[in-house]
């Protein structure tokens, strides 16, 4: 392979919402496929792909769009994983890369590998960046930028073809760990599926609120409650799959996080201000921690502010 050559002959892309256009993009950019093949179950958003030019080819048929790949991504909702890859599996070519970006992972591990054929290396993958956007508009090249990319290859898998994909990765501009599936799922049940949970809960419960009126919600969102509204924006049938397939573990994360908030809340009915003190300065201190590891800006107002946040907002999940 020469220095021009891409990494991949022909990448085909299974899904191009947010993730699967991010991809595309990136692609695109690093010169990672000689060719970029897109599906996805509906003719309107294989229209929209095709306008956006995220393509080479475009097929309305995933199993004709996987033929003879090197390297084929489902970027689509995890709850629809087994009969995708019930219909791509017989497809897939000899020595074929088979990843996903799902943001779980032992149930996508459990619902794809029987039906991979074994001359093809199965490695899941998630990326932790994301926005609350979705569709193949919401797409762009740098979403992977400075964040992390997991692998979870299985036990036996080609170190070749970990390395390979890792290097794809890379050139999207991510930093790549591996870990088995079990532990990706309580880790990102911990730092991405509570917060989600925990933000559709607090704004469902403000807009059954009686006491206060939904304009000023709205109105005096600012004081915190619109931080919460992002997270909460984010896409339902994702984020409904994703607490279905992560169930265990989001289970255990809950029952934790509920003894915490009873303590919070004992320490206020008995005005126990040390407690409340040491808390909220404990918590001060691992968000300055994320933004020494360069996963959060320092600036006022989340970096919200057009002129002090030139990129695209970003959310990790
Ligand atoms: P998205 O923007 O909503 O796009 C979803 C894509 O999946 C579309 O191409 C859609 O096709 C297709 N799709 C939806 N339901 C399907 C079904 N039942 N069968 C086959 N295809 C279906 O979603 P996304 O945000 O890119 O998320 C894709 C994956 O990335 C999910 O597994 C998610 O967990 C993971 N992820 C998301 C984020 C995030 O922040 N959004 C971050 C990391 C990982 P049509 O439009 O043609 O129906």
């Amino acid at each position: 392979m020469s220095q021009s050559d891409p990494l991949f002959e022909r990448v085909a892309l299974i899904g191009i919402g947010l993730i699967g256009s991010s991809l595309a993009h990136a692609t695109r950019r690093g010169n990672l496929a000689g060719e970029i093949v897109v599906s996805t179950r509906s003719a309107d958003t294989l229209k929209r792909a095709e306008e956006l030019g995220l393509g080479d080819r475009y097929e309305a048929d995933a199993a004709k769009a996987v033929e003879g790949a090197d390297l084929v991504i489902l970027s689509i909702p995890v709850g629809a994983y087994g009969k995708v890859a019930e219909a791509i599996g017989p497809y897939l070519a000899k020595g074929a890369i088979l990843s996903d970006v799902g943001s779980t992972k032992g149930t996508v591990v459990r619902d794809v590998e029987p039906h991979v054929p074994a001359s093809v290396h199965f490695i899941p993958g998630h990326p932790i960046a994301g926005t609350e956007h979705s569709g193949p508009d919401a797409g762009f090249a740098s979403l992977f930028e400075g964040r992390w990319a997991i692998l979870t290859p299985p036990a036996d898998a080609d170190p070749a073809a970990v390395d390979k994909l890792t290097r794809f990765w890379t050139a999207c501009g991510s930093k790549v760990d591996t870990m088995d599936p079990d532990h990706h799922d309580r880790v990102l049940a911990i730092v991405s599926h509570l917060p989600h949970i925990i933000a559709y809960n607090i704004v469902g419960t403000a807009d059954d609120l009686e006491a206060v009126s939904k304009s000023e919600v709205i109105k005096y969102s600012a004081s915190g409650f619109r931080d919460f509204t992002r997270l909460a924006a984010s896409d339902p049938t994702m984020w409904r799959d994703v607490c279905l397939s992560n169930r265990d573990a989001i289970l255990e994360m809950l029952g934790r996080f509920s003894e915490d908030l009873a303590s919070l809340q004992r320490a206020i009915r008995w005005g126990d201000g040390d407690k409340l003190f040491d808390l909220f300065t404990r918590t001060r201190a691992v968000r300055r921690s994320i933004i020494e590891a360069g996963q959060e800006v320092d600036a006022p107002d989340f970096g919200r502010h057009p002129e002090i946040q030139p990129k695209k907002e970003q959310a990790a999940d």
